[in-house]
């Protein structure tokens, strides 16, 4: 199937400091991609350029085969890029409902947005009054998706979905995240730990100081993570 998210050669940085130094990926509709790779290596920094939040200082970034390497932030989510970012896209101090509310924006109604989270993390419709930072991580996570899919995304990208998380919540999530993808979604997933999400991914790419130095079937790359791990280290 042909991508629907598609970086070419893409380098960016913050001031004179290069970070990622030509990555191309690509992502297709229903693919879960995983972006593996240790502290530093521009894994969040790539995401950012491709929801347009950081600016890239070469490369390319094509959505449906249409160029947006310039897009604003603001036109890409309406174009179905969505971005959760580290540490639960949602806001602690509102309650669960407020924390939907925000996402009529789209268009669609609170009603709607409401069910559609129900339907799809039944545990949100017993905390609409709670407090979101007062919840589980694991449910904040929830939330946070369920935010990400009221957008209806073409393409949901989790920046470390997993931190902090107990292995047993994160299997979970990563289950919704499956299913997620079967409806047609194409699904960028950074993490910096491979385990479960290599579970889960279609294909898995290693980033390295900036540059992709694997990339494959995530069955085939598991026992070379180690060893691009340890030797990244020094
Ligand atoms: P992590 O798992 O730690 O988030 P990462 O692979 O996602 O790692 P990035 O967060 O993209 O990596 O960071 C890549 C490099 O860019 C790091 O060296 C980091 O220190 C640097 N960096 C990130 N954000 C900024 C910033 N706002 N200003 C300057 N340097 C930054």
């Amino acid at each position: 199937m042909n991508p629907i998210l598609e970086l070419r050669n893409v380098q960016a940085g913050y001031g004179r400091i290069g970070v990622l130094h030509g990555v191309d990926l690509t992502v297709a509709p229903g693919q879960i991609v995983a972006l593996l790779g240790p502290n530093g290596a521009g894994k969040t920094t790539l995401l950012r350029v491709a929801a347009g939040v950081h600016p890239s200082s070469g490369g390319g970034v094509f959505l449906a085969g249409r160029d947006t390497t310039r897009t604003s932030p603001r036109d890409l989510a309406r174009l179905g890029i969505c971005l959760i970012p580290e540490g639960r896209g949602i806001f602690p101090n509102l309650t669960v409902r407020e924390n939907l509310l925000m996402m009529t924006f789209t268009g669609r109604s609170v009603d709607e947005v409401e069910e559609i989270a129900c339907a799809r993390f039944p545990i949100l419709g017993k905390r609409m009054s709670q407090t979101a930072g007062t919840m589980s991580g694991g449910e904040q996570q929830m939330l946070a998706l369920a935010r990400g899919l009221a957008t209806d995304p073409a393409v949901l990208m989790l920046d470390e979905l997993s931190m902090g998380l107990a292995p047993l919540i994160v299997s979970e999530l990563y289950e919704h995240v499956t299913e997620i993808a079967r409806q047609g979604v194409a699904v960028l997933v950074v993490e910096q730990f491979a385990t479960t999400v290599l579970h889960t991914a279609d294909h898995a790419a290693v980033l390295v100081r900036g540059r992709i130095e694997t990339e494959g079937p995530p069955d085939e790359l598991s026992s070379e993570l180690a060893s691009l791990y340890l030797g990244s280290a020094s």
